[in-house]
């Protein structure tokens, strides 16, 4: 069998605190505004013209969404609140380093794993530098993430299903009702 193990050993450039939205739980939004800081909301929606009802595309994602009805039609929503780090994370010193490392969002402490089950890890759709991926200990294995990973990414989607409908439902009350 072809050895799939990808090793990993963070340099902590901060590359990947930049230039991107960080998708934060619903209790971690909180924390986050109360910082000070911008959340983003990104809403998306799908039905089973998606993807077919029976698929595990649509049982995961379903599990994620809050289900509108719309006249006859019921639409899954799921609503994506994220941290805005499009320029910087506010969290990022000048040394680069996390200035709330020990309070960091789950998916700081996952990345670069994916969350998504439909998604395998390749280093090189990561923002990581090439030597990163030459020494450290092994993140993934034949596709597997290593247990204390595992827990990270099943409490990250374990968090995503608990906060579905209030995240949909606070969109709601703010009058938020176009999802792509
Ligand atoms: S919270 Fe910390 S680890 Fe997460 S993006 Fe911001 S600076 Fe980086
Ligand atoms: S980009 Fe990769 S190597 Fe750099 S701080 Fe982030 S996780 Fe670590």
């Amino acid at each position: 069998m072809e050895n799939t193990a990808i090793r990993f050993a963070c340099n902590s450039c901060g590359v990947c605190c930049k230039g991107r939205l960080i998708p934060l739980t619903l209790n971690e939004s909180r924390q986050w505004l109360q910082r000070g800081h911008d959340v983003a909301v990104i809403l998306e929606a799908f039905d089973e013209s998606l993807w077919p009802a029976d698929s595990e595309k649509f049982k995961h994602n379903a599990k994620r969404a809050s289900q509108i009805h719309s006249g006859n039609a019921k639409i899954n929503v799921i609503a994506i609140f994220a941290a805005n780090a499009l320029t910087q994370c506010p969290n990022l010193d000048d040394q680069n380093q996390c200035g709330i490392y020990e309070e960091r969002p789950l998916v700081c402490r996952i990345y670069p794993a994916e969350i998504s089950p439909f998604i395998t890890l390749d280093p090189a759709d990561k923002v990581c530098p090439p030597e990163v991926w030459e020494a450290g200990e092994i993140i993934v294995s034949d596709r597997e993430a290593n247990p204390s990973l595992q827990v990270k990414i099943a409490q990250s989607r374990d968090e995503d299903r608990l906060d579905a409908h209030a995240k949909v439902a606070i969109c709601e009350s703010m009058d938020m009702t176009v999802a792509a």
